[in-house]
């Protein structure tokens, strides 16, 4: 059981180090990156985490398969049996990710964090976002997004700048119907 640090340790509000390229695929951040894994896995709500909400001060984040399956984002005939049944789409691995090309257009959308449990409310971001980064071979990519996965790119970005949803959120609400036990 890997735990998920809460919004009063402050390892969340550290500006989170870049991986050194050369250390990518080394044991040691490949552990980091499957504990990660491992407890986005345990939140059955989980879409994204970043490695500080570990306890790791490094510039990784991690965007589950799941927000690929429609079912899982309608919040809808769709238990965890389900998913695993599908073939679910790998997760996507983020390393000293560059946030770029940010839409103007932006949009209020409703935001939990695994970190500020239970509390929800809504959040203005880019529509569109463009992500640099390297993946878990020490690869570099670009990734697009748009909707909810631009939204969990700024979400994300702002996890290794020691930033959290609530710092910029309206409508603070507590929903403890869909927090986790
Ligand atoms: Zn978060």
């Amino acid at each position: 059981m890997i735990e998920i640090v809460q919004s009063e340790n402050s390892v969340l509000r550290e500006i989170a180090k870049e991986v050194p390229i050369t250390e990518i695929t080394k044991p040691k951040i490949k552990k980091i990156i499957s504990d990660m894994i491992t407890a986005l896995d345990s939140q059955d709500d989980g879409v994204a985490i970043a490695a500080p909400q570990i306890g790791v001060s490094l510039r990784i984040f991690v965007v589950s398969g799941r927000i690929f399956d429609e079912d899982f984002i309608r919040g809808q005939g769709s238990t965890e049996g389900d998913l695993y049944l599908k073939a679910r789409q790998k997760d996507i691995v983020f390393i000293n990710p560059i946030l770029k090309k940010i839409s103007k257009d932006k949009k209020l959308m409703s935001e939990g964090c695994l970190s500020v449990r239970p509390i929800y409310g809504k959040v203005r971001r880019a529509t569109r976002a463009t992500v640099d980064a390297y993946d878990e071979n020490g690869k570099k990519f670009t990734k697009n997004g748009s909707g909810l996965l631009a939204h969990i790119f700024q979400h994300e970005n702002d996890h290794l700048d020691g930033i959290l949803f609530t710092d910029k959120a309206k409508n603070l609400y507590e929903a403890p119907e869909i927090a986790n036990k």
